[in-house]
């Protein structure tokens, strides 16, 4: 069974995400699927789900508080009000563009594991690191692990190089399977991949030794896209 999950990253307002929710929940449902799908919409968009019950809804992001200080910031007090109990960290537009350090990252994972939350933990090197070859690779991805409690039950993985986010240039087999059995010998975790999984390639991707789903954004953000990479994955 795969592990399926949208990151609708800065999409959709919160009457599509309600239409695109529901269009995927009732497809769940009648089609008796049993993939693990996970949807992580817009903070805004959080509350719009609270009926549904096929799929995890999860923030994209939240600050490692209950509440406070923290202007434009959310924290747990406002998860909390709509049951949102799951959470991407360490995301490559969190490192790379809004400078999160892996030392901000460290502590929001520590805040959010020791309240029970499920973390989406997301690692990959961007292409001057990936031209060095594997081990430099490697050696960079396990940087992103510092201060990160492996051994976290609640723990999800997801591998997704910068160079693939985003630009339509999947990783090859060959990278994919490389950096998870090396991941995987370390950390016995599900470990999704992720940059630019399409409808046309989600089905081999998944089908390799050592991934055990995706984490997509831009091919999922069309429920119709959405859903057939779901079907795909069956
Ligand atoms: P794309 O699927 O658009 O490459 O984005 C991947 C991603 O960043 C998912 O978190």
């Amino acid at each position: 069974m795969a592990i399926i999950a949208s990151n609708f990253k800065t999409n959709h307002t919160r009457k599509s995400t309600a239409d695109f929710i529901n269009n995927v929940n009732d497809f769940l449902n009648t089609n008796s699927i049993s993939e693990d799908v996970y949807v992580f919409p817009t903070a805004t968009s959080l509350d719009t789900f609270a009926t549904v019950s096929n799929l995890t809804l999860g923030a994209q992001n939240a600050y490692a508080t209950a509440n406070g200080s923290f202007t434009g910031e959310i924290g747990t007090e406002q998860l909390d009000e709509f049951g949102i109990k799951t959470i991407l960290i360490g995301h490559s537009e969190r490192r790379h563009v809004l400078n999160e350090s892996q030392e901000e990252i460290a502590k929001k994972f520590s805040f959010y594991s020791e309240l029970g939350y499920k973390v989406i933990y997301c690692i990959g090197e961007p292409l001057e690191v990936k031209e060095q070859g594997l081990e430099q690779t490697l050696e960079y991805i396990y940087e992103q692990f510092v201060g990160i409690d492996t051994n976290y039950e609640n723990l999800i993985l997801a591998y997704e190089p910068v160079w693939a986010i985003g630009t339509g240039v999947t990783a090859t087999n060959e990278d994919i399977k490389s950096v998870h059995s090396a991941i995987k010998a370390r950390i016995a975790k599900p470990l999704l991949y992720g940059g630019s999984v399409k409808v046309a390639n989600v089905r081999e991707i998944c089908s390799l030794d050592g991934v055990d789903g995706a984490l997509i954004g831009t091919a999922s953000w069309k429920v119709e896209d959405f859903k057939q990479i779901i079907e795909n994955t069956k």
